[in-house]
């Protein structure tokens, strides 16, 4: 055994890491497996500025997130990507024998973040219509201090009714951190429940660049919650977690510019979604399409093995999620641009089961 394994951590030795698709899978020529953006923007940056520490939270960068999520600028922290965030509510709010609450099948990193901090993870499966089993939560509720529930859900694409997050925010009131993910909310925004942050005090919104805003390559997330969430989240982040290039190029995706442009790139992505979704539908060897409020549609079918392997060999990347509670038999697909959909579907066709 080497030095380092014999000194790692208990619960690090055992711990499988997150399997992100640029981890897992290499090579390919049409990514559709990380719920990335197809569109590549221009930006233009300032190097004058590299000498010195950046902003611990870039006031401008913070104006123009809380501006376009509609709360105070005291409510928003950012952080390198939503990933971050989860880390940081979970290392701010969780005691050693306390844990986080789950819902799956739902986004990996929760129950990963919290094994790296020594936090347990009470796991309540969604109901088999992807919504909420609050019985079952009310259940488990003891010694829980953050839940986290994401909305649009990845990777199944459905949406938690407002009506059901109300009741977990009740449910957990004095209690714990209700944290709703939100990375997919622009492709959905009604079901957005950031307006709520003032109104409740044990709820926190996660959000961030990497999807609608095509800003996967800079890590950029925030947060969004009362400001005593906020200001107990800065005692625990990095000095610098923003640095000047994110902020830069943060800054001008989110100005009003960035924001008309990044909603004209929705319309297209949309437009793929439906044809993708129609063209799956009339697919004999696929037995049920998802409907999605996100940017990727999840479907079943009995030859997901083969059919994973035919459009990895044409250079295609989608992601299999059918080891997963609730998802036999369930693929995954990112929504591209027309060229990408036009390929995809093309091996899909022609593809025989
Ligand atoms: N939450 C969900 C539901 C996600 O799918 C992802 C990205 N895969 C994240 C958070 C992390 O996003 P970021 O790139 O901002 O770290």
């Amino acid at each position: 055994m080497s030095l380092a394994e014999q000194l790692t951590r208990q619960n690090i030795k055992g711990l499988v890491p997150y399997a992100s698709a640029r981890r897992s899978m290499s090579g390919g020529r049409i990514w559709l497996n990380a719920n990335e953006s197809p569109f590549a923007n221009d930006y233009q940056l300032d190097s004058s500025v590299l000498n010195r520490y950046p902003d611990f939270q870039p006031p401008e960068l913070i104006k123009s997130y809380a501006q376009f999520a509609g709360v105070q600028t005291n409510q928003v922290i950012a952080s390198r990507g939503a990933d971050e965030a989860i880390e940081l509510l979970i290392r701010t709010f969780c005691e050693n024998d306390e844990s986080i609450m789950i819902c799956p099948p739902t986004y990996g990193m929760y129950a990963i973040s919290a094994e790296t901090s020594n936090i347990n993870t009470k796991k309540v499966p969604l109901n088999a219509d992807f919504s909420l089993n609050l019985d079952a939560m009310a259940q488990q509720k003891s010694g829980v201090k953050v839940v986290f529930i994401c909305t649009p859900n990845n990777p199944t694409g459905s949406v938690i009714s407002h009506e059901q997050i109300k009741a977990v925010l009740d449910m957990f009131e004095g209690q714990a951190i209700v944290a709703i993910d939100e990375a997919y909310i622009e492709f959905s925004p009604e079901n957005s429940v950031a307006s709520w942050v003032s109104q409740y005090p044990n709820l926190a919104v996660m959000r961030t660049l990497s999807k609608a805003f095509a800003l996967a390559g800079i890590r950029c997330g925030f947060t969004l919650a009362n400001q005593h969430i906020i200001e107990a989240m800065s005692k625990v982040i990095p000095p610098y977690p923003i640095s000047w290039p994110v902020a830069q190029i943060a800054c001008q995706a989110l100005s009003a510019d960035g924001i008309a442009r990044m909603q004209s790139q929705l319309g297209c992505i949309n437009e793929q979604k439906a044809r993708i979704a129609q063209a799956l539908t009339e697919l004999p060897y696929i037995y049920e399409v998802l409907p999605s409020a996100s940017n990727f549609i999840m479907f079943r079918t009995e030859h997901k093995k083969a059919l994973f392997d035919t459009l990895i060999e044409q250079g295609i990347l989608i992601r299999d999620y059918s080891s997963q509670v609730m998802l036999d038999n369930s693929l995954r697909i990112s929504v591209g641009n027309k060229e990408e959909t036009d390929a995809l579907l093309s091996v899909m066709k022609a593809f025989n089961a």
